[in-house]
């Protein structure tokens, strides 16, 4: 965020507690003790306000973008062999993209704020960009939900490496972050309901793999998927003579269905075509891409930049209260698929852009945030 821009979002989001207090304060005057009431309360709004303003101002402009720089600069990361540098890389991937939000997330929420024409819609905004500070500033998670830990695992071809044993890695890495940080536990059993308080249990996390041509090193994308998102996941298997416009049409379906659930503005994912399960993955691979990138195919580029506006326009808004910013951005991962089929999935990322990526090596040097 510029300092211009947190001017103007402070200039936003304490009018709306200042309007609250004077509101109560005027309410609690109709009897004495709800005026007691509403005093105790004015005063507790205005301790928060103060609280804010702390935060906001406590540091310079520059202080503050130097330290979340620093933050989102690659680290070492030192474990003991390739297997012990995954699941410190691990521990540290799933705490980092639960505190530090991407970069290109940052960007493209301080450009939703800047394009808002609803005054609500940008106070929540303002609201949204003033949680993120504070994340920076204590060092806290951005949101309560922990979600559901998933790793994008790319392996460098020229790398040999005992899958299993990574996937062990990763799965020890996930329990220490939950117990050493320590982490809510987000994760239980679907019948029971049984929660380990690990975050982890029977196929979780999830882990994809993918491969690298020529690599000497392995990827690691963290994605720990909250729950109000998630339950946003649709699938849908249209017929060639469905069209594109039946693509268009289901995707605008979706983002209507989800409303606020999935804490908008969003990145709505989309995969087309490939098998049913294929296509729910690439949804997922697009949901987490980079604000700003393409598909390499002009056909679904194309569509990505046809729909965000066609999103926008549904007036869904900020947490759904109406306005200009239901979605960042459309990313469409496609694969090809039968003659008879064209699949469509939808896989909502919430305002969050929950993710962080690392890369380690055979030596077992690591670098977080590359
Ligand atoms: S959808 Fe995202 S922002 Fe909303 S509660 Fe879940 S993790 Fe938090």
């Amino acid at each position: 965020m510029t300092a211009a821009r947190r001017a103007a979002v402070r200039r936003d989001v304490p009018s709306a507690g200042r309007t609250a207090a004077k509101g109560r304060t005027a309410e609690g005057g109709r009897a004495e003790k709800a005026s007691a009431n509403g005093r105790a309360r004015g005063t507790a709004a205005r301790k928060r306000m103060t609280t804010d303003r702390r935060v906001t101002t406590g540091k310079g402009a520059a202080t503050r973008m130097r330290e979340a720089q620093a933050r989102r600069t690659a680290v070492a990361v030192a474990g003991s062999g390739f297997y012990g540098a995954v699941e410190e890389t691990a521990k540290a991937l799933y705490i980092r993209a639960l505190k530090d939000v991407p970069p290109d997330v940052r960007a493209a929420l301080d450009k939703a704020y800047a394009e808002e024409r609803h005054q609500v819609a940008r106070q929540i905004l303002g609201i949204v960009m003033r949680t993120v500070e504070i994340a920076d500033e204590r060092r806290t998670l951005v949101c309560q939900d922990t979600g559901t830990p998933i790793y994008w695992v790319s392996l460098g071809t020229r790398l040999h490496v005992d899958g299993a044993r990574l996937a062990d890695a990763l799965r020890r890495g996930t329990e220490r972050a939950t117990r050493e940080h320590p982490l809510r536990s987000s994760v239980c059993h679907p019948i029971t309901r049984e929660n380990p308080q690990t975050n982890t249990g029977f196929r979780i996390p999830v882990i994809h793999w993918e491969f690298l041509p020529d690599a000497d090193h392995v990827e690691l994308l963290c994605i720990p998927k909250g729950s109000g998102s998630e339950n946003m996941t649709f699938l849908k298997m249209l017929t060639p003579a469905d069209g594109v416009a039946g693509i268009k049409r289901f995707i605008l379906e979706c983002v209507v269905e989800a409303g606020a659930n999935p804490c908008p503005p969003c990145i709505v994912g989309v995969g087309i075509g490939g098998s049913a399960d294929a296509c729910m993955v690439l949804a997922k691979k697009a949901a987490v891409r980079p604000i700003g990138t393409r598909n390499p195919d002009p056909h679904l580029a194309a569509m990505e930049e046809e729909l965000l506006p066609a999103i926008n326009a549904l007036g869904i808004g900020p947490q759904g209260i109406g306005g200009d910013s239901t979605a960042l951005a459309v990313h469409i991962e496609h694969a090809y698929t039968h003659i008879t089929q064209n699949p469509v999935a939808v896989n909502m990322q919430c305002w969050r852009g929950l993710r962080a990526h690392a890369r380690v090596y055979a030596d077992g040097r690591a670098e977080i945030g590359v």
